[in-house]
């Protein structure tokens, strides 16, 4: 297999679609993480191919962020998608996010499976000239492996996550959670491995009218109907049971922002549906670095040594075997 990924990789990187911008790889990224750092691999050996090569608990993995969700305004929106969707999940209601519970410095931890001190975003708006998330991502490690990566996302800060050489596909779409959503099913990524969206819009009524307010419960109710939209095109495209689903935020919030280290500011939904998980209620410590370790994990990519987050081995179905640190 190692000796046919150069291969492989080299005809998808031919194979591009026009979204694909095409730019070396930085240096730190990648490739050299992959062949250089041992990862604390998972073993396979009950899932093992007939090959003997491991085979992926998920063909993919969807990462959908609501930002600014708190856990407890999924049943006063209501959410009923997305509670149904908890009855086949393995799901905490008490995740954590990082101290800096911003937007970009909480998306970066999210997906780089690092604290802040190792990314190093620690500013919150759209500022090009400070580059990107530092150290090794998640879609670094999926695009390198020759998997396809994308990204719609509702704030365009959001791009400085990851490089652009990293995301195959990238659309910031400033508009409600339904428009992100029409744009994804209309542009959809038919081969993608590793899949990230996020909607906007519960933040910024959070900002105005407050969290938890009849406003924002009542575009948390939106993003719950989009859900179901992009449940119904896995399922329309057969691709449902073998996708990795994990639905969560980068942060909660209180009164009109939630930057002050409240509990209801850093308290975060971590729900986790489809292939390779057992459903149950988790009692692991969740941060929201474990994400990138769990997306990885979940696609046998190799977790490099420098990230803090850890895969969330009882949402397959296995014994807690380490918990991530909390980022301060
Ligand atoms: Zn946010």
């Amino acid at each position: 297999m190692k000796k046919i990924l150069p291969l492989l990789f080299l005809f998808l990187f031919a194979c591009q679609s026009t979204n694909v911008i095409l730019t070396p790889t930085p240096a730190f990224t990648t490739t050299s993480t992959l062949t250089q750092t041992p990862s604390p691999q998972p073993t396979f050996t009950n899932i093992a191919s007939p090959l003997g090569t491991p085979t992926p608990l998920a063909r993919r993995v969807l990462i959908l962020s609501i930002d600014g969700l708190r856990p407890d305004a999924i049943s006063l929106a209501p959410m009923p998608t997305l509670m149904k969707l908890m009855e086949s999940s393995a799901y905490s209601l008490n995740a954590k996010t990082i101290r800096l519970s911003a937007t970009l410095p909480a998306h970066a931890s999210m997906l780089t499976g690092m604290c802040l001190d190792k990314h190093g975003v620690d500013w919150n708006d759209y500022i090009p000239e400070n580059g990107f998330a530092l150290g090794t991502d998640i879609f670094d490690l999926a695009h390198a492996a020759g998997m396809q990566t994308a990204m719609f996302v509702g704030k365009e800060k959001l791009r400085q996550v990851t490089e652009p050489a990293s995301t195959d596909v990238y659309q910031f779409i400033n508009d409600r959670d339904l428009i992100v959503t029409e744009n994804l099913i209309q542009n959809f990524p038919t081969d993608f491995r590793l899949l990230f969206i996020h909607f906007a819009t519960t933040d910024d009524m959070g900002h105005v009218y407050g969290w938890l307010s009849g406003e924002q419960l009542s575009v948390i109710y939106r993003a719950d109907q989009a859900i179901e939209k992009i449940l119904a095109e896995l399922d329309a495209r057969g691709i449902r049971n073998e996708t990795l689903i994990i639905i969560t935020a980068d942060h909660g919030g209180l009164g009109n922002s939630h930057t002050s280290g409240y509990p209801e500011d850093m308290t975060i939904p971590w729900i986790a549906s489809g292939a390779g998980i057992q459903p149950k209620q988790l009692i692991s410590k969740i941060n929201t670095v474990d994400t990138a370790a769990t997306a990885a994990y979940a696609l046998n990519l190799p977790i490099p040594s420098e990230w803090d987050g850890v895969p969330v081995y009882e949402a397959f179905g296995l014994p807690i075997q380490q918990e991530s640190k909390a980022c301060e």
